[in-house]
């Protein structure tokens, strides 16, 4: 029996950045390869801390959804996951036991050689009339000078597809490092030129900064020769620019997956049943077949079945609500306010009312997942006194990166942010020494334990202490 975990970064902002993550995960549990596949996020819940109690097997296979090796598949990934391991991850991965569970993390999925394929299929789309003669490829990076191996994979791209000989000229450059995009024209000789982004996604960069930074004026652009050029410094001829969708969003990323979790599939021993988690699930299940308040909802068993709806909507003729039956519906439902506003942290009371689900046993294991991730494993635990707390401390010692200023944050400070942010969620703050005494486990549907401050207190608490907290859109997305 087997988990796989796939791992997005996720937003405190965007609520479509963790879309990719979902429908892949989608496609893996159609494919039946792993017995489960659950997500994980950096910025949404499950967190990268809670992810590990949310799979039911003792074999847990993870896969980060990063298009690169880098500060966040070398560094943060497996310090949150607690895998004890940091830097370069070799080409079998790495395998820890956590917890009574065997993890194995593996590279991210765009360094997988087949990455070349779907570059040069990025590249047919753009410009269909490439030939080896009059076309040059250029494969775009972001690129660090904090961490070489986010670039390596470019390179490694860009080697095989010149080694297979379909234009006549290919190149590497870099958004943040040398060699700069902006610098193309110095060293790119043929007429016909195709420009594929190595990005995971559609966004800022490849929708902005860098069509701004090069002059791309759309899918195709012409630069004329420049009579005053400097001699050398650019071709005295006009070039054609045929700018490409960014690889992480074509569809053939779907088969890469697929490959990579065959590949970790085939390396995996057989696992067994978690058996708090089992136990968590049933013990659950078990209450929700009289009735179940968890939370702003409430569960009841109807007809075989078991109807979830917001527990203001008690009283209300199911004619009066939307009806969803699957779990994705209710993930559909709770991911936005009644105001539309997006809700990165599950617990926060304002949960939309005006809908009711309607699920089979193990539809509602789920939908309670995408409704308040990772909630019954850490209830449980706590009501079985099995919940091991990280004071604030610990937390803001764990941060890197940018998030590092938070271990600058005063104690009032830290308590003045979660004030703020923590008295509209309904869990109780375990890691600030509030104690829970009862849980829904024991008939108090609020009684949800907070056993670490989450990442959205993490950012807020770096805005406070940055002083710009309030200014707008501060947290980091
Ligand atoms: Fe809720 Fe605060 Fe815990 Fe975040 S840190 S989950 S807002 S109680």
């Amino acid at each position: 029996m087997r988990s796989l975990v796939l791992i997005g970064h996720g937003s405190h902002l965007n609520p479509e950045s963790a879309a990719a993550v979902y429908a892949y995960a989608d496609l893996l549990r159609q494919r039946g390869l792993f017995d489960e596949v659950v997500e994980g996020y950096w910025k949404e819940e499950p967190s990268l801390r809670q992810v590990l109690r949310t799979v039911s097997y003792t074999d847990v296979t993870v896969i980060p959804m990063f298009i690169s090796e880098g500060y966040f598949t070398e560094t943060v990934i497996p310090r949150e996951l607690g895998l004890g391991h940091q830097g370069p991850v070799p080409p079998q991965g790495v395998a820890r036991v956590i917890g009574g569970r065997t993890v194995r993390y593996t590279l991210p999925y765009g360094v997988h050689p087949r990455m070349s394929e779907v570059i040069l299929a990025r590249a047919r789309e753009a410009y269909p009339e490439m030939n080896a003669e009059d076309t040059a490829l250029i494969v775009l990076g972001h690129g660090t000078t904090r961490n070489e191996n986010s670039s390596r994979i470019v390179h490694q791209n860009a080697e095989r597809l010149r080694e297979g000989g379909e234009f006549a000229e290919v190149h590497t450059f870099f958004l943040d490092q040398d060699p700069k995009v902006t610098t193309w024209r110095e060293q790119v000789k043929a007429t016909n030129v195709v420009l594929v982004p190595f990005f995971a996604s559609e966004g800022w960069h490849t929708l902005e900064t860098i069509p701004e930074d090069i002059g791309l004026t759309g899918e195709v652009t012409v630069f004329a020769a420049d009579p005053e050029a400097e001699p050398g410094s650019q071709p005295d001829y006009a070039q054609t620019v045929y700018y490409s969708k960014p690889v992480g969003t074509h569809p053939a990323i779907a088969e890469v997956i697929m490959q990579l979790a065959e590949d970790a599939h085939g390396a995996s021993a057989q696992g067994d049943i978690e058996r708090g988690h089992h136990d968590a699930w049933s013990a659950l299940i078990q209450l929700a077949s009289d009735t179940l308040r968890l939370g702003e909802v409430i569960v009841r068993p109807v007809e075989g079945m078991f109807e979830l709806r917001h527990a203001l909507d008690e009283g209300k003729a199911n004619e009066g609500l939307r009806t969803v039956v699957t779990p994705e519906g209710v993930g559909e439902q709770v991911r936005l306010d009644e105001r539309g506003e997006y809700r990165p942290v599950h617990t926060l009371r304002n949960l939309a009312r005006g809908w009711r689900a309607v699920l089979c046993e193990r539809d509602l294991a789920r939908a309670l997942h995408l409704l308040y991730p990772a909630v019954v494993e850490e209830t449980y635990a706590h009501h079985h006194h099995a919940l091991r707390c990280t004071p604030w401390a610990a937390t803001a010692r764990r941060q890197t990166g940018i998030y590092a200023k938070v271990q600058k944050a005063t104690p009032q400070q830290v308590e003045a942010v979660a004030n703020d942010v923590c008295g509209g969620c309904l869990k109780t703050r375990l890691w600030a020494g509030e104690v829970l005494h009862q849980t829904f486990f024991s008939g108090v549907p609020g009684g949800i334990p907070c056993a670490e401050a989450c990442t959205l207190l993490v950012a807020e608490v770096r805005e406070e202490v940055s002083g710009k907290r309030g200014q707008g859109a501060a947290v980091h997305g």
